[in-house]
């Protein structure tokens, strides 16, 4: 067989992101095994643009349809295609010039396209985590379904699926999510209520989007991981615990029933669990920086303050009361997030949005997935409304 044939071709949904252009780093650095043959943007048309000329993908999609004249007119001299809009997404993931999707758009966006993916037999190289914390019942049914394997590219849940390589047959008693705390560990909300967007975005272990790096600054981050990890490794609420570890090098846990536990660990970079979910099974080799434990020998952990980080105490809630509740949490999260990050509420409110959105949209016990889009709908209006955007 010629290498050419096992080439895997890889479409990067949120090409132009912080996950996204991290993923194309690790495809440049293995032009034997990857291939770049989607790239989808939002907004930032030049980035799409410049990134295409490189990859010179089949296909890329700019959701911003203003922006479709413009990328049309910048690849003319090449023969990839372009797609504009929303709809575009699912249209291109119902294609067959793939054969891995990265699922690397930010938020509820995120959902529709892996869906189609999904439906299409394609592997899922999965950092989208709110698509799992809005309907992963039916996603990971769907994948069961269509046979498709989802394989998780957020840190924690690349650690814990790293640790499950092998075990098969064993029991999880539970499993244990490392979190840095965010830049506004030990404060309290006095302290809090005062803290401006340009704080809260700076992350002291990881450079991520600006979405994702606000989550991190309340911990709400934690609460949709520990949603996610819930359907990806099909746990109940009770066996998902948190604990902080500001160093950020255990990456995760899984605790057997024999009270063994096994760690994943190195220096936090998105470019390992990315790697890794690409090559999966195997490794490869790499010149990432190594973990020393001379420079950093100390590892410490606490619980984390769910009195002053109320978002976590909302996910746990949200995770153990299931149904809509994890829709209608992250809608209300994403309205209040882009809301803070616009100055139009303090930190503090955000948690106040998201609290008055799970106690007035209606609970639904087993939603369909329409359920699951009008609730996501309701919640972002009833949120939208409080906060008069
Ligand atoms: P980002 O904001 O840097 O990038 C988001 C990407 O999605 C961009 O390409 C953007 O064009 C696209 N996008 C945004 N809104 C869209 C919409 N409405 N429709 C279509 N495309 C849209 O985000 P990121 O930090 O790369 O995070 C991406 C996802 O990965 C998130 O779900 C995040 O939680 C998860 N994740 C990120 C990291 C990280 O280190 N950045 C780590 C773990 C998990
Ligand atoms: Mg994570």
């Amino acid at each position: 067989m010629s290498s050419e044939l096992t080439i895997k071709r890889i479409a990067i949904f949120g090409s132009t992101g912080s996950i996204g252009t991290q993923a194309l780093d690790v495809i440049e650095a293995n032009p034997d095994l990857f291939s770049a043959e989607v790239l989808t943007a939002h907004h930032n048309d030049e980035l799409l643009i410049e990134q295409a000329l490189k990859f010179n993908p089949n296909v890329v999609v700019i959701g911003d349809e203003k922006k479709y004249a413009k990328v049309k007119e910048a690849l003319a001299s090449t023969d990839v295609k372009v797609f504009a809009g929303e709809k575009a997404l699912e249209e291109v993931a119902s294609m067959d010039c793939y054969d891995f999707m990265l699922a690397a758009i930010v938020g509820y966006a995120g959902l529709k396209p892996t869906l189609k993916a999904i439906e299409n037999g394609k592997i899922i190289g999965l950092a989208n985590k709110e698509t799992l914390v809005v309907a992963g019942d039916i996603v990971m049914r769907k994948a069961v379904e269509y046979r498709v394997p989802i394989i998780p590219i957020d840190s924690e849940h690349s650690a814990i699926f790293q640790c499950l390589v092998g075990e098969t047959r064993n029991k999880i008693e539970k499993v244990i999510l490392t979190a840095s705390g965010g830049p506004f560990i030990g404060r309290k909300p006095n302290y809090l209520v005062n803290v401006k967007r340009e704080h809260a975005l700076q992350h002291p272990n990881w450079t991520m989007g600006a979405k994702i790096t606000i989550d991190s600054a309340t911990l709400m981050n934690k609460g949709l991981e520990m949603i996610e990890a819930k359907w990806l490794f099909n746990l109940k609420p009770e066996q998902v615990q948190v604990v902080i570890h500001p160093q950020s090098i255990i990456h995760s846990m899984v605790q057997f029933e024999d009270g063994s536990i096994k760690a994943q660990m190195g220096l936090p970079d998105m470019k390992l669990p990315i790697q890794y979910a690409l090559a999966f099974p195997k490794r490869i080799k790499n010149d990432f920086p190594r973990y020393d434990f001379k420079k950093i020998n100390t590892l410490s952990f606490e619980e984390p303050d769910v009195k002053t980080f109320r978002n976590l105490g909302l996910a746990i809630d949200a995770l153990n009361k299931g149904g809509n509740l994890p829709c209608v949490m992250n809608a209300a999260n994403e309205i209040a997030v882009y809301a803070f990050l616009r100055n139009r509420i303090n930190f503090l409110d955000m948690t106040d949005v998201i609290e008055k959105a799970m106690q007035s949209i209606p609970f639904i016990a087993n939603p369909t997935l329409e359920e699951y889009f009008e609730s996501d709908g309701e919640a972002r209006n009833f949120a939208a409304d409080l906060i008069k955007l």
